[in-house]
Protein backbone atom coordinates (compact mmCIF):
# COMPACT_ATOMS: atom_id res chain seq x y z
CA UNK A 1 0.00 0.00 0.00
CA UNK A 2 1.16 3.15 -1.04
CA UNK A 3 1.93 5.77 1.96
CA UNK A 4 -0.57 8.51 2.40
CA UNK A 5 0.68 11.90 1.35
CA UNK A 6 0.47 14.59 4.50
CA UNK A 7 1.70 17.73 4.83
CA UNK A 8 4.62 18.08 7.02
CA UNK A 9 4.48 17.97 10.86
CA UNK A 10 3.51 21.98 12.04
CA UNK A 11 3.57 22.90 8.70
CA UNK A 12 -0.34 24.09 7.41
CA UNK A 13 -2.51 24.65 4.79
CA UNK A 14 -4.39 27.81 4.93
CA UNK A 15 -7.60 28.08 2.95
CA UNK A 16 -11.17 29.29 3.11
CA UNK A 17 -13.09 30.51 5.54
CA UNK A 18 -9.27 30.98 7.55
CA UNK A 19 -7.95 32.60 4.39
CA UNK A 20 -9.82 35.56 4.21
CA UNK A 21 -9.03 36.60 8.00
CA UNK A 22 -5.26 35.91 6.98
CA UNK A 23 -6.08 38.52 3.59
CA UNK A 24 -7.84 41.08 5.70
CA UNK A 25 -5.08 41.06 8.19
CA UNK A 26 -2.35 41.34 5.61
CA UNK A 27 -4.44 44.02 3.68
CA UNK A 28 -4.73 46.05 6.61
CA UNK A 29 -1.05 45.90 7.18
CA UNK A 30 0.14 46.74 3.48
CA UNK A 31 -2.51 49.92 3.82
CA UNK A 32 -1.68 51.01 6.97
CA UNK A 33 2.23 50.38 7.18
CA UNK A 34 2.38 52.14 3.72
CA UNK A 35 0.94 55.12 5.51
CA UNK A 36 3.25 55.01 8.59
CA UNK A 37 6.09 55.43 5.68
CA UNK A 38 7.66 51.79 6.22
CA UNK A 39 8.13 49.95 2.73
CA UNK A 40 7.83 46.05 1.92
CA UNK A 41 11.31 44.66 1.29
CA UNK A 42 11.29 40.95 0.22
CA UNK A 43 14.13 38.43 1.25
CA UNK A 44 14.63 35.31 0.23
CA UNK A 45 13.46 32.34 1.94
CA UNK A 46 16.79 31.57 2.61
CA UNK A 47 20.22 32.69 3.62
CA UNK A 48 23.40 31.38 4.09
CA UNK A 49 23.33 29.79 7.86
CA UNK A 50 26.08 32.37 9.07
CA UNK A 51 24.07 35.11 8.65
CA UNK A 52 21.39 33.66 11.39
CA UNK A 53 24.36 32.63 13.72
CA UNK A 54 26.22 35.96 13.87
CA UNK A 55 22.77 37.87 14.47
CA UNK A 56 20.06 35.67 16.19
CA UNK A 57 23.30 34.38 18.03
CA UNK A 58 24.82 30.85 18.51
CA UNK A 59 23.60 30.28 21.82
CA UNK A 60 19.88 30.94 21.59
CA UNK A 61 17.20 28.38 21.33
CA UNK A 62 16.65 29.44 17.78
CA UNK A 63 19.99 29.01 15.98
CA UNK A 64 21.21 25.71 18.88
CA UNK A 65 18.00 23.89 18.19
CA UNK A 66 15.35 25.01 15.84
CA UNK A 67 17.05 25.74 12.08
CA UNK A 68 15.79 24.42 8.96
CA UNK A 69 19.78 24.06 7.92
CA UNK A 70 21.02 21.96 4.98
CA UNK A 71 23.63 21.88 1.83
CA UNK A 72 22.32 23.26 -1.06
CA UNK A 73 23.86 20.82 -4.28
CA UNK A 74 27.05 23.40 -4.17
CA UNK A 75 27.77 22.63 -0.58
CA UNK A 76 27.54 25.70 0.48
CA UNK A 77 25.18 25.45 4.34
CA UNK A 78 22.06 27.26 4.19
CA UNK A 79 19.07 28.22 6.32
CA UNK A 80 15.12 28.89 6.14
CA UNK A 81 14.89 32.12 7.99
CA UNK A 82 13.79 31.25 10.93
CA UNK A 83 13.27 35.69 11.75
CA UNK A 84 13.39 38.46 9.28
CA UNK A 85 15.32 41.03 11.25
CA UNK A 86 18.62 39.71 9.99
CA UNK A 87 18.16 39.27 6.43
CA UNK A 88 16.33 42.52 6.46
CA UNK A 89 19.93 43.99 7.63
CA UNK A 90 21.88 41.93 5.50
CA UNK A 91 19.69 43.22 2.36
CA UNK A 92 20.03 47.11 3.66
CA UNK A 93 23.94 46.54 4.32
CA UNK A 94 24.23 44.87 0.65
CA UNK A 95 22.42 47.76 -0.97
CA UNK A 96 24.17 50.54 0.67
CA UNK A 97 21.21 51.70 2.07
CA UNK A 98 23.41 53.12 5.03
CA UNK A 99 23.51 56.11 2.66
CA UNK A 100 19.70 57.18 3.96
CA UNK A 101 19.29 59.38 6.64
CA UNK A 102 16.30 56.73 7.69
CA UNK A 103 14.92 53.75 6.12
CA UNK A 104 11.75 52.46 7.34
CA UNK A 105 10.59 48.51 5.77
CA UNK A 106 8.05 46.03 6.66
CA UNK A 107 8.07 42.84 5.44
CA UNK A 108 5.22 39.98 5.74
CA UNK A 109 5.87 36.13 5.01
CA UNK A 110 6.67 32.73 6.16
CA UNK A 111 9.59 31.53 9.32
CA UNK A 112 10.76 28.56 10.07
CA UNK A 113 11.61 27.01 13.02
CA UNK A 114 11.86 23.45 14.89
CA UNK A 115 9.37 24.31 17.60
CA UNK A 116 7.58 21.84 19.80
CA UNK A 117 4.24 22.40 18.54
CA UNK A 118 0.81 23.67 20.37
CA UNK A 119 -1.63 26.00 19.73
CA UNK A 120 -0.37 28.92 18.39
CA UNK A 121 3.04 27.69 17.41
CA UNK A 122 4.00 26.02 14.15
CA UNK A 123 6.98 25.07 11.86
CA UNK A 124 6.30 27.28 9.62
CA UNK A 125 4.60 30.24 10.81
CA UNK A 126 3.84 33.71 9.14
CA UNK A 127 5.57 37.04 10.33
CA UNK A 128 4.58 40.66 10.05
CA UNK A 129 7.30 43.00 10.66
CA UNK A 130 8.36 46.94 10.91
CA UNK A 131 11.98 48.13 11.07
CA UNK A 132 13.18 51.03 11.21
CA UNK A 133 16.89 51.68 10.71
CA UNK A 134 18.97 55.54 11.13
CA UNK A 135 17.38 57.75 13.96
CA UNK A 136 18.20 56.56 17.57
CA UNK A 137 15.75 59.03 19.44
CA UNK A 138 13.46 57.33 21.41
CA UNK A 139 10.86 58.91 18.77
CA UNK A 140 11.31 56.67 16.58
CA UNK A 141 10.84 53.50 19.39
CA UNK A 142 7.69 54.99 19.69
CA UNK A 143 6.94 55.26 16.36
CA UNK A 144 6.94 51.60 15.35
CA UNK A 145 5.79 50.85 19.17
CA UNK A 146 2.44 52.79 18.19
CA UNK A 147 2.34 51.53 14.49
CA UNK A 148 1.88 47.76 16.22
CA UNK A 149 -0.34 48.66 19.04
CA UNK A 150 -2.84 51.01 16.78
CA UNK A 151 -2.21 47.88 13.57
CA UNK A 152 -3.74 45.12 16.22
CA UNK A 153 -6.30 47.68 17.40
CA UNK A 154 -7.10 48.18 13.73
CA UNK A 155 -7.90 44.70 13.09
CA UNK A 156 -10.18 44.34 16.03
CA UNK A 157 -7.71 42.48 18.66
CA UNK A 158 -8.71 44.14 22.13
CA UNK A 159 -6.80 43.10 25.63
CA UNK A 160 -3.15 43.32 24.81
CA UNK A 161 -0.58 44.81 26.86
CA UNK A 162 2.25 46.42 26.23
CA UNK A 163 4.99 45.06 28.27
CA UNK A 164 8.49 47.20 28.32
CA UNK A 165 11.86 46.82 29.35
CA UNK A 166 15.21 48.33 28.46
CA UNK A 167 18.23 45.95 28.34
CA UNK A 168 20.66 49.24 28.74
CA UNK A 169 23.78 49.47 25.90
CA UNK A 170 26.31 46.97 25.94
CA UNK A 171 28.56 48.49 28.14
CA UNK A 172 25.82 47.99 30.86
CA UNK A 173 25.91 44.02 30.03
CA UNK A 174 28.80 42.17 32.05
CA UNK A 175 28.59 44.16 34.93
CA UNK A 176 24.85 42.74 35.46
CA UNK A 177 25.87 39.64 33.88
CA UNK A 178 28.11 39.11 36.50
CA UNK A 179 25.33 39.74 39.13
CA UNK A 180 22.77 37.29 37.87
CA UNK A 181 25.37 34.62 37.77
CA UNK A 182 26.59 35.17 41.05
CA UNK A 183 22.66 35.00 42.07
CA UNK A 184 21.60 32.04 40.47
CA UNK A 185 25.13 30.31 41.01
CA UNK A 186 24.29 28.70 44.65
CA UNK A 187 21.14 27.43 43.21
CA UNK A 188 22.19 25.67 39.74
CA UNK A 189 23.02 22.08 41.67
CA UNK A 190 19.31 22.18 41.98
CA UNK A 191 18.20 23.06 38.26
CA UNK A 192 17.10 20.72 35.87
CA UNK A 193 19.57 19.82 32.83
CA UNK A 194 18.34 22.51 30.72
CA UNK A 195 17.81 25.29 33.08
CA UNK A 196 21.91 24.30 33.60
CA UNK A 197 22.78 24.32 30.28
CA UNK A 198 20.84 27.63 30.33
CA UNK A 199 22.92 28.69 32.48
CA UNK A 200 26.05 28.13 31.19
CA UNK A 201 25.11 29.11 27.64
CA UNK A 202 22.95 32.24 28.19
CA UNK A 203 22.41 33.38 31.70
CA UNK A 204 19.81 35.94 30.84
CA UNK A 205 17.49 33.76 29.62
CA UNK A 206 16.53 32.49 32.34
CA UNK A 207 14.76 35.30 33.30
CA UNK A 208 11.79 33.82 30.77
CA UNK A 209 12.14 30.20 31.72
CA UNK A 210 8.97 28.62 31.25
CA UNK A 211 9.91 25.96 34.32
CA UNK A 212 7.11 27.22 36.54
CA UNK A 213 9.99 25.60 39.80
CA UNK A 214 12.22 28.58 38.69
CA UNK A 215 9.78 31.29 38.99
CA UNK A 216 10.07 31.90 42.76
CA UNK A 217 13.72 32.37 42.22
CA UNK A 218 13.72 34.40 38.82
CA UNK A 219 11.33 37.10 40.44
CA UNK A 220 13.87 37.82 43.16
CA UNK A 221 16.66 37.90 40.38
CA UNK A 222 18.75 41.35 39.92
CA UNK A 223 16.89 43.44 36.93
CA UNK A 224 18.88 44.91 34.19
CA UNK A 225 16.99 48.31 34.93
CA UNK A 226 19.29 48.53 37.89
CA UNK A 227 22.13 48.51 35.45
CA UNK A 228 21.33 51.13 33.30
CA UNK A 229 23.88 53.48 32.04
CA UNK A 230 23.01 57.57 31.78
CA UNK A 231 22.12 57.29 28.32
CA UNK A 232 20.32 54.27 28.22
CA UNK A 233 18.27 55.23 31.61
CA UNK A 234 17.78 58.53 29.78
CA UNK A 235 16.15 56.66 26.36
CA UNK A 236 13.84 54.56 28.39
CA UNK A 237 12.69 57.52 30.27
CA UNK A 238 11.96 59.27 27.17
CA UNK A 239 10.39 56.32 25.59
CA UNK A 240 8.13 56.18 28.51
CA UNK A 241 7.31 59.93 28.45
CA UNK A 242 6.22 59.51 24.92
CA UNK A 243 4.05 56.68 24.98
CA UNK A 244 2.45 58.46 27.54
CA UNK A 245 1.93 61.59 25.69
CA UNK A 246 0.26 59.01 22.68
CA UNK A 247 -1.93 57.24 25.44
CA UNK A 248 -0.45 54.05 24.96
CA UNK A 249 -0.80 52.35 28.11
CA UNK A 250 2.09 49.60 28.94
CA UNK A 251 3.78 47.97 32.22
CA UNK A 252 7.20 47.82 32.90
CA UNK A 253 8.29 43.90 32.51
CA UNK A 254 12.07 44.04 34.24
CA UNK A 255 12.37 40.40 33.49
CA UNK A 256 11.21 41.14 29.63
CA UNK A 257 14.60 39.63 27.71
CA UNK A 258 13.18 38.23 24.42
CA UNK A 259 15.30 35.29 22.75
CA UNK A 260 17.55 36.94 20.49
CA UNK A 261 21.22 38.27 21.54
CA UNK A 262 20.95 41.28 19.01
CA UNK A 263 18.65 43.64 21.69
CA UNK A 264 19.83 46.84 23.03
CA UNK A 265 17.62 49.33 24.76
CA UNK A 266 13.92 48.98 24.26
CA UNK A 267 12.83 45.57 24.15
CA UNK A 268 8.81 45.25 23.92
CA UNK A 269 6.53 42.81 23.59
CA UNK A 270 2.40 42.80 22.99
CA UNK A 271 0.72 39.56 25.07
CA UNK A 272 -3.11 38.96 24.94
CA UNK A 273 -3.92 39.12 28.16
CA UNK A 274 -7.97 38.88 28.02
CA UNK A 275 -10.41 38.86 30.66
CA UNK A 276 -10.09 35.54 32.54
CA UNK A 277 -11.97 32.38 30.52
CA UNK A 278 -11.65 33.39 27.06
CA UNK A 279 -7.74 32.50 25.89
CA UNK A 280 -7.84 31.25 22.53
CA UNK A 281 -3.78 31.52 22.52
CA UNK A 282 -3.48 29.33 25.74
CA UNK A 283 0.23 30.14 26.91
CA UNK A 284 1.32 31.53 23.35
CA UNK A 285 -0.39 35.12 24.22
CA UNK A 286 2.38 37.11 22.90
CA UNK A 287 1.39 38.32 19.27
CA UNK A 288 4.10 40.78 18.69
CA UNK A 289 8.06 41.22 20.05
CA UNK A 290 10.44 43.89 19.23
CA UNK A 291 12.76 46.63 20.36
CA UNK A 292 16.02 48.01 19.87
CA UNK A 293 19.11 46.90 18.13
CA UNK A 294 21.71 49.49 17.94
CA UNK A 295 25.16 47.13 17.11
CA UNK A 296 23.70 44.55 14.29
CA UNK A 297 24.15 46.63 11.83
CA UNK A 298 27.82 47.34 12.62
CA UNK A 299 28.35 43.85 14.12
CA UNK A 300 27.11 42.41 10.42
CA UNK A 301 29.45 44.23 8.64
CA UNK A 302 27.73 47.88 8.13
CA UNK A 303 27.77 51.46 8.87
CA UNK A 304 26.95 52.29 12.56
CA UNK A 305 23.48 52.51 12.11
CA UNK A 306 20.94 52.05 15.16
CA UNK A 307 17.58 50.12 14.56
CA UNK A 308 14.31 49.14 16.26
CA UNK A 309 11.77 46.77 14.78
CA UNK A 310 9.02 44.31 15.92
CA UNK A 311 7.76 41.26 14.15
CA UNK A 312 3.99 39.95 14.71
CA UNK A 313 2.94 36.10 14.32
CA UNK A 314 -0.14 36.49 11.92
CA UNK A 315 -1.05 32.98 12.72
CA UNK A 316 -2.26 34.02 16.24
CA UNK A 317 -3.92 37.21 15.13
CA UNK A 318 -5.56 35.21 13.04
CA UNK A 319 -6.71 32.48 15.72
CA UNK A 320 -7.76 35.28 17.87
CA UNK A 321 -10.01 36.87 15.05
CA UNK A 322 -10.98 33.50 14.73
CA UNK A 323 -11.93 32.52 18.13
CA UNK A 324 -13.80 36.41 18.34
CA UNK A 325 -16.06 35.57 15.81
CA UNK A 326 -15.09 37.31 12.80
CA UNK A 327 -16.17 35.68 9.56
CA UNK A 328 -14.86 37.12 6.46
CA UNK A 329 -15.71 34.39 3.87
CA UNK A 330 -17.44 35.90 0.43
CA UNK A 331 -20.56 35.16 0.14
CA UNK A 332 -22.36 35.41 -3.80
CA UNK A 333 -25.07 37.95 -3.74
CA UNK A 334 -26.89 35.93 -6.17
CA UNK A 335 -26.93 32.47 -7.81
CA UNK A 336 -28.09 32.10 -11.08
CA UNK A 337 -29.54 28.84 -11.76
CA UNK A 338 -30.60 27.58 -15.48
CA UNK A 339 -31.96 24.35 -16.20
CA UNK A 340 -32.43 24.60 -20.08
CA UNK A 341 -29.59 23.64 -21.90
CA UNK A 342 -30.20 26.89 -24.38
CA UNK A 343 -30.34 28.82 -21.80
CA UNK A 344 -26.58 28.42 -20.74
CA UNK A 345 -25.02 30.58 -22.78
CA UNK A 346 -27.15 33.71 -21.84
CA UNK A 347 -26.91 32.81 -18.27
CA UNK A 348 -22.71 32.39 -18.68
CA UNK A 349 -22.99 35.63 -20.25
CA UNK A 350 -24.70 37.17 -17.45
CA UNK A 351 -22.79 35.78 -14.63
CA UNK A 352 -19.76 37.24 -16.64
CA UNK A 353 -21.01 40.69 -17.26
CA UNK A 354 -22.09 41.27 -13.52
CA UNK A 355 -18.69 39.84 -12.18
CA UNK A 356 -17.31 42.45 -14.34
CA UNK A 357 -19.04 44.96 -12.43
CA UNK A 358 -17.29 43.72 -9.48
CA UNK A 359 -20.53 41.66 -8.02
CA UNK A 360 -19.80 38.17 -6.64
CA UNK A 361 -21.96 35.85 -8.94
CA UNK A 362 -22.27 32.38 -9.32
CA UNK A 363 -23.59 29.45 -11.36
CA UNK A 364 -23.22 25.43 -11.09
CA UNK A 365 -21.15 24.86 -14.35
CA UNK A 366 -22.97 21.10 -13.81
CA UNK A 367 -26.13 22.47 -14.52
CA UNK A 368 -28.76 19.41 -14.10
CA UNK A 369 -31.74 19.60 -11.73
CA UNK A 370 -33.64 22.44 -9.88
CA UNK A 371 -32.33 20.23 -6.49
CA UNK A 372 -28.86 20.17 -7.03
CA UNK A 373 -28.60 23.83 -8.21
CA UNK A 374 -30.21 24.86 -5.32
CA UNK A 375 -27.94 22.46 -3.07
CA UNK A 376 -25.02 23.81 -4.75
CA UNK A 377 -26.13 27.64 -3.91
CA UNK A 378 -27.04 26.93 -0.37
CA UNK A 379 -22.90 25.03 -0.02
CA UNK A 380 -21.85 28.31 -1.32
CA UNK A 381 -23.66 30.50 1.15
CA UNK A 382 -25.40 32.85 -1.83
CA UNK A 383 -27.18 35.52 -0.31
CA UNK A 384 -30.17 35.47 -3.24
CA UNK A 385 -31.09 32.93 -5.80
CA UNK A 386 -32.92 32.81 -9.63
CA UNK A 387 -33.91 30.69 -11.90
CA UNK A 388 -33.18 31.75 -15.56
CA UNK A 389 -35.30 30.08 -16.98
CA UNK A 390 -37.68 30.67 -20.59
CA UNK A 391 -40.20 32.51 -19.39
CA UNK A 392 -37.82 34.93 -17.59
CA UNK A 393 -35.47 35.05 -20.61
CA UNK A 394 -39.17 36.23 -22.47
CA UNK A 395 -39.76 38.78 -19.89
CA UNK A 396 -36.66 39.93 -19.59
CA UNK A 397 -37.09 39.58 -15.82
CA UNK A 398 -36.31 37.83 -12.91
CA UNK A 399 -37.89 36.86 -9.58
CA UNK A 400 -35.35 36.93 -6.94
CA UNK A 401 -35.39 35.04 -3.57
CA UNK A 402 -33.54 36.28 -0.72
CA UNK A 403 -32.21 33.00 1.09
CA UNK A 404 -31.36 34.86 4.19
CA UNK A 405 -35.05 35.57 5.04
CA UNK A 406 -37.89 32.89 5.69
CA UNK A 407 -40.86 31.98 3.59
CA UNK A 408 -43.33 33.93 4.28
CA UNK A 409 -41.29 37.14 4.90
CA UNK A 410 -42.71 39.92 2.35
CA UNK A 411 -39.40 41.07 1.21
CA UNK A 412 -38.32 37.38 0.37
CA UNK A 413 -39.11 37.45 -3.06
CA UNK A 414 -38.60 40.57 -4.93
CA UNK A 415 -38.95 41.05 -9.12
CA UNK A 416 -36.62 42.60 -10.72
CA UNK A 417 -36.14 43.75 -14.52
CA UNK A 418 -33.01 42.53 -16.24
CA UNK A 419 -31.98 46.22 -16.68
CA UNK A 420 -31.91 47.22 -13.29
CA UNK A 421 -30.22 43.79 -11.82
CA UNK A 422 -26.62 45.00 -11.53
CA UNK A 423 -28.03 48.05 -9.47
CA UNK A 424 -30.23 46.31 -7.35
CA UNK A 425 -27.25 43.97 -6.58
CA UNK A 426 -25.35 46.71 -5.58
CA UNK A 427 -27.84 47.86 -3.61
CA UNK A 428 -28.68 44.78 -1.64
CA UNK A 429 -24.36 44.53 -1.02
CA UNK A 430 -24.55 47.96 0.56
CA UNK A 431 -27.89 46.96 2.62
CA UNK A 432 -25.82 44.16 4.41
CA UNK A 433 -22.25 43.74 3.78
CA UNK A 434 -20.91 40.42 2.61
CA UNK A 435 -18.80 39.63 5.08
CA UNK A 436 -18.57 39.99 9.44
CA UNK A 437 -16.19 42.85 10.07
CA UNK A 438 -14.32 41.89 13.76
CA UNK A 439 -15.49 43.57 16.82
CA UNK A 440 -18.69 43.49 14.93
P1 LIG B 1 10.14 36.29 17.81
O1 LIG B 1 10.72 36.43 16.44
O2 LIG B 1 10.48 34.99 18.47
O3 LIG B 1 10.33 37.48 18.65
O4 LIG B 1 8.57 36.17 17.60
C1 LIG B 1 7.76 37.26 17.24
C2 LIG B 1 6.33 36.77 17.15
O5 LIG B 1 6.22 35.77 16.15
C3 LIG B 1 5.86 36.05 18.41
O6 LIG B 1 5.35 36.99 19.32
C4 LIG B 1 4.78 35.16 17.90
O7 LIG B 1 3.57 35.87 17.77
C5 LIG B 1 5.28 34.78 16.53
N1 LIG B 1 5.93 33.47 16.57
C6 LIG B 1 7.20 33.14 16.92
N2 LIG B 1 7.43 31.83 16.81
C7 LIG B 1 6.29 31.28 16.36
C8 LIG B 1 5.88 29.95 16.02
N3 LIG B 1 6.71 28.91 16.10
N4 LIG B 1 4.60 29.76 15.60
C9 LIG B 1 3.74 30.80 15.49
N5 LIG B 1 4.07 32.07 15.78
C10 LIG B 1 5.32 32.32 16.21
Amino acid sequence: MSQKLVAVKGMNDLMSPQIEIWQFVERTAREMFGTWGYSEIRTPIVEDTALFVRSVGEVTDIVSKEMYTFEDKGGRSITMRPENTAPAVRAYIEHGLGQQPVTRWYYLGPMFRYERMKTGRYRQFYQIGAEAYGPADASQDVENIALAWHFLKAIGIQHVTLHLNSLGDAPDRPKYLEALRAYFAPHVATFSDAAKETFERNTMRLLDTKEEALRPLVAGAPVIGDFLGEAAKAHFDEVKALLTTLGIPFVIDRTLVRGLDYYTRTTFEFIYEPPAGDNALGTAGTVCGGGRYDNLVRELGGPDKPAVGFAMGLDRLVLLLESLGTRLERRPLLFIATMEPELKAHAVKLVTELRMKGLAVDFDPRGGKFKRQLDRALAVKARHFVVYGQSEHEARAFKIKNMDLPDGDPNKEATVPLDGLAEWLLNAARVAPVTTPPGS
